[in-house]
């Protein structure tokens, strides 16, 4: 009898894959925030996510609790970290000094990111500017050390907009960067929080239109207070939705029923980003594992059955 051709390939080849997970945690600046985060990590390392990414302050503002989490991340849990590194600002020597001492520590997943630019826009000569200058940095980085990875690759994950990034001119011009950033060697996309069911539909077909084939995942907020909302979008200068606000409002000073509405409305964004063919979700937890459970348990994701998390410890030290 002749092999399997991939035409007649077991089922399971052509089955649909699993819904990728992760979360975003961002390093403690305080003892007591240390304490809460790692309640966080421990609840979050039950459900077992593909990866857990690490935010980096602009001009590495954080550096050395960031690497401390990436660290005991991969010390004391079972969980992959994906560290995020900013770099506007920042020379190649400086940038590619951090990209080493990532790998020396073991990371092999990166989300390149440019960062905050400094207000007056003045970057010392020589300095990148763009995400895209950072992919392109990492690329040379690994490429000198590729036998180490036996010539595997490093993943490099990139932002991208399901609304217009402030700074650009249209949207479409965001498009233009991602397929900038993909051609570059981007592996895969997060995107910026959204607050409408369409938005991250919209953001894939254009992508997909204009030549976008990496993975685009949407990157879903619990939405659970106004006050974490109104933050959120300062932060990221995306407009509140209005309607949500005002809900979340006319709960009050009833906060149960205010995290009721907000829930809802983040399992209502995650449920439209998988039907309109997500192959994940990003939870921004803010470092809170409750809104982020709460999220998952209306979801039912179809995920990998992997051994539980006991075995997966004892396996893992
Ligand atoms: P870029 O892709 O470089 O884009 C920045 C701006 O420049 C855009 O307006 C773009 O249109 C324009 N642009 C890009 N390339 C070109 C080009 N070649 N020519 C002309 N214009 C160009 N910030 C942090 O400080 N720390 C974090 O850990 C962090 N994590 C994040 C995680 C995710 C998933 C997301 C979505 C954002 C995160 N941010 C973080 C915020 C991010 O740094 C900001 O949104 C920043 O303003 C833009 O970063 P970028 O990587 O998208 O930049």
């Amino acid at each position: 009898m002749s092999p399997p051709t991939l035409i007649d390939a077991p089922t399971s080849i052509a089955a649909p894959a699993p819904v990728a997970l992760s979360y975003e945690l961002f390093p403690p600046r305080s003892p007591a925030a240390s304490e809460t985060l790692w309640k966080t990590i421990r609840e979050l390392e039950a459900t077992d996510p593909d990866y857990v990414s690490v935010t980096y302050g602009v001009s590495g503002s954080n550096h050395d609790t960031a690497l401390d989490l990436v660290d005991r991340l991969q010390l004391e849990t079972t969980l992959r970290p994906l560290a995020h590194l900013t770099c506007v600002g920042g020379s190649p020597a400086e940038l590619s000094t951090v990209v080493n001492e990532l790998l020396d520590r073991g990371v092999r997943g990166i989300l390149a990111l440019r960062g905050d630019t400094p207000r007056d826009g003045v970057l010392p000569q020589g300095a990148l500017r763009y995400a895209q200058d950072l992919i392109e940095l990492i690329r040379r980085v690994e490429l000198r050390r590729s036998a180490q990875f036996a010539a595997g690759k490093v993943a490099i994950g990139v932002a991208a907009y399901p609304t217009k990034h402030p700074e650009s001119p249209s949207e479409a011009h965001d498009i233009e960067v991602l397929l900038a950033k993909q051609r570059s060697g981007a592996d895969f996309a997060i995107t910026q929080v959204f607050f409408h069911t369409d938005q991250y539909a919209s953001l894939l077909h254009r992508a997909r239109r204009a030549g976008v084939t990496i993975p685009v995942i949407p990157g879903i907020m619990p939405l659970t207070s106004v006050r974490r909302i109104e933050k959120l979008a300062s932060l990221s200068g995306v407009l509140p939705d209005a309607s949500l606000v005002d809900r979340l409002r006319s709960a009050g000073d009833d906060e149960a029923a205010a995290r009721g509405i907000g829930i809802e409305a983040s399992v209502a964004l995650a449920e439209a980003a998988l039907e309109a063919g997500a192959p994940g979700l990003h939870l921004y937890t803010f470092n809170e594992h409750e809104a982020s459970l709460e999220v998952l348990a209306r979801l039912s994701l179809p995920r990998p059955s992997r051994p539980s998390l006991a075995a997966r410890r004892r396996a893992a030290h």
